[in-house]
């Protein structure tokens, strides 16, 4: 039987003015529409279970036998083992390094993919997936919102496939310098938008023009993590990790520097899996919402974000929270308001979730430098510190911190603090070259319905 998958918001008859989404829709469906009819996030109706002998076995073998072991466990009923093969084979053709820092601490660097951002993993899936997946014929418009890097790798992702057009909201205020070339430079069927305003005004953006029943005829689909197709991706490297490093069933620390959730959620559902997790660390940069729930009980969000170094965690009200509250039993709609609060208790048991300032940030660069000669850009930083909050000096455990970008795409606070430059990675080495403009607009929904639908016209 195929996975089926229902919307966070289902349960919400009592809310004014929604009507709850009540039934289930197939993978295809869900990777396709991106959000539910009741903006809602679409979650899988059976977490399937691995086995820990088949995780053994992918010890010291490529990073794509991991990516179809875990994949074909939920896809099964909706791909063809062929075809995912296939897609796996093409999107997973860069290095996956496991760095050795110190006692039984590592580093996962997921920052060697064609845009040096962890998101490369899920977008490259998803992309192929979505390009496989959808009618014949069809044109789709894939319509994103970034802090950064989202948009670079879904822009490279899609770059050039056929059928699909899409467009990147991005905050022309918040993105590094080399994130703006990246964005702009991608072209063809791939338009960067820069927008005068903040990441969560062009996250609200997006979502409105999802809930515009005058786009419809656009095709619009999402590209952010709140589609499933990005987050199925992002169970995978989990496993990876666990296969090469720990002995049979032994327990594992992650570590994974947050923003929208949408990576620390791969983490959790891989534990639903089967994977032995001891602990979920999810370190936050100053937009502390998270952690402050945990520990006090009350969910508020953060209006407007708090701009850190970190950029791409600026996010005060993470999107997947919706995904975790519903893990755990609860109700969060995407405006930040809770419903119902999930099991804390059980949430607290699996999940710790701290805030590093930025002071801390920078801190973390030079100690991690100075103490073991490893360089971390400011996301990589905040990971590390959060995992030292959460260890405390219990260093025996085995553990594993993710490096989600490049050190390169951060030179300024690299060489600012270490006064030293990051040595580009090969995907990188004709950046500062690139050309390409965005196109600017203000931050209002009738500025952006108004381009999108001057694309459909050009069609
Ligand atoms: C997107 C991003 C994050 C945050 O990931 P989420 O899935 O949104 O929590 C962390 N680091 C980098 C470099 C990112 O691009």
């Amino acid at each position: 039987m195929a996975i089926r998958y229902y919307s966070t918001n289902r349960n919400l008859s009592f809310v004014e003015g929604l009507k709850p989404f009540k039934e289930t829709v197939t993978f295809r469906e869900a990777l396709l529409q991106g959000q539910a009819p009741d903006e809602g996030l679409f979650m899988p109706d059976t977490i399937p279970l691995l086995n820990l002998g088949g995780i053994a076995s992918l010890k010291g073998k490529p990073y794509a036998e991991t990516a179809k072991f875990v994949a074909r466990a939920f896809l099964h009923g909706d791909v063809p083992s062929s075809v995912l093969s296939h897609i796996i084979e093409d999107a997973y053709n860069f290095p996956v390094p496991l760095e050795h820092v110190t006692q039984r601490k590592y580093i996962l660097r997921l920052d060697q993919g064609p845009t040096s951002s962890f998101k490369d993993f899920a977008a490259r899936m998803m992309a192929r997936l979505m390009s496989a997946l959808r009618d014949e014929g069809q044109n789709l418009h894939v319509l994103v919102a970034t802090s950064g890097d989202t948009g670079s790798a879904v822009g490279d992702a899609f770059h050039n496939v056929s059928g699909i057009r899409v467009t990147i909201l991005y905050p022309r205020h918040e993105v590094s310098g080399r994130q703006k070339k990246q964005l702009d430079s991608i072209g063809d069927n791939v338009q960067a938008i820069s927008l005068d305003g903040k990441f969560d005004q062009c996250q609200d953006l997006v979502k409105e023009a999802f809930a515009d029943p005058e786009l419809a005829p656009l095709h619009l689909t999402s590209a952010n993590s709140i589609n499933f197709g990005r987050i199925l991706p992002q169970m995978i490297y989990y496993v990876y990790a666990y296969a090469q490093l720990a002995a049979g069933g032994e327990e594992i620390v992650f570590s994974v520097p947050s923003g929208n959730f949408g990576n620390a959620l791969g983490c959790e559902f891989a534990r639903r899996m089967g994977l032995p997790v001891a602990k979920l660390v999810m370190p936050v940069n100053e937009n502390e919402e998270f952690p402050r729930y945990l520990t006090e009980g009350v969910y508020q969000k953060i209006s407007p974000s708090i701009s850190c170094l970190s950029n791409a965690m600026n996010v005060g009200h993470p999107s997947n929270l919706a995904r975790f509250f519903d893990l755990f039993g609860g109700t969060v709609d995407r405006t930040g308001h809770v419903h119902v609060y999930p099991d804390r208790e059980e949430m607290k048991k699996h999940i710790f979730s701290v805030s590093v300032t930025d002071q801390e940030t920078k801190d973390t660069i030079n100690q991690v430098y100075r103490d073991y000669g490893v360089i971390l850009e400011p996301h990589g930083a905040v990971a590390w510190r959060g995992l030292e909050r959460y260890l405390a000096g219990n260093d025996d455990a085995l553990c594993v911190c993710l490096e989600t970008a490049h050190p390169a795409k951060f030179p300024e606070e690299v060489e600012e603090l270490l006064r030293l430059t990051p040595e580009l990675p090969p995907a990188m080495q004709d950046i500062d070259a690139k050309q390409g403009e965005a196109l600017n607009l203000p931050a209002s929904y009738d500025a952006l319905k108004d381009y999108l639908l001057k694309t459909r016209q050009e069609e």
